[in-house]
């Protein structure tokens, strides 16, 4: 069984002092692809370090993550676009719009995304979104910008069926993670309505860690208790749900 993490943020300081061991944890339970989503500059030194040690099994994104976008934003786009020109990502991520933390950004957010859609658009790469409280304001960027040349995950999706059709509609594969297996998570009332060929498992590691470690430091490993989960809800077994997604994480990331 091979299953895909298609959003872990392995170079975390929440992972400095065991990070090895997660990794081996979760590559003994089959997880064996992680796919790393970009938040800012400051961390691109870790995730090239981590790409090193583990070649066959780390693969990056680069990106601006919308909470990071800020008075410099400019010059963290200029190094996004810089890094994009000089080597190979999967995918520009995590992108996309926040208003949970801070309202005040949001025009420069809206920049910021539609930048680095249109980045993707030019290195042919999908985009990975983060989205929180703000399924308008990214409906309607995504309206903007939609075509054959737009695509990706939606990211930790959280929204209702409607919204996850219409992000279907987009050529967004949802990202389903611990929030699927959460008693108010919601989405576990609706997903089995959403045809398995549009789902990506996510862990989005160290956060938003799955029942029963709720409210601890998630890791890859626990991608498990969103297997088990999606197993009962689709009715299947755990191996089919686990070579379905990873098939999809193929499509999507082009490995
Ligand atoms: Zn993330």
């Amino acid at each position: 069984m091979i299953i895909t993490d298609t959003h872990t943020h392995l170079y975390s300081e929440a992972f400095d002092d065991d990070r090895d061991l997660v990794i081996n944890r979760a590559i003994e339970e089959g997880v064996t692809r992680f796919f790393i989503p970009a938040i800012d500059s400051t961390y691109t030194k870790s995730m090239l370090k981590l790409e090193k040690e583990y070649p066959n099994n780390i693969f990056l994104m680069m990106g601006l993550h919308p909470t990071h976008v800020k008075d410099n934003y400019e010059e963290e786009l200029k190094h996004v676009e810089e890094m994009v020109s000089k080597r190979p990502f999967y995918a520009i991520g995590e992108i996309g719009i926040d208003l949970y933390w801070d309202k005040s950004t949001l025009n420069i957010q809206k920049k910021a995304f539609k930048r680095q859609i249109q980045l993707a658009k030019q290195y042919k790469l999908p985009i990975v979104i983060h989205c929180r409280e703000a399924f308008d304001e990214i409906f309607e960027v995504l309206e903007s910008e939609k075509g054959d040349d737009l695509y990706g995950i939606f990211h930790c999706f959280t929204g209702t069926l409607d919204q996850a059709h219409l992000a279907i509609s987009y050529n967004m594969k949802l990202g389903i993670g611990g929030v699927a297996t959460f008693k108010n998570g919601k989405i576990d009332r609706f997903l089995k309505q959403i045809d398995l060929n549009h789902i990506v498992l996510e862990t989005d590691s160290p956060y938003l860690a799955p029942v029963p470690f709720r409210g601890k430091r998630n890791e890859s490993s626990y991608i498990i208790n969103v297997l088990k989960k999606l197993s009962e809800i689709y009715g299947v077994s755990q191996e089919h749900i686990a070579k379905i997604t990873t098939e999809n994480s193929k499509a999507i990331f082009k490995i």
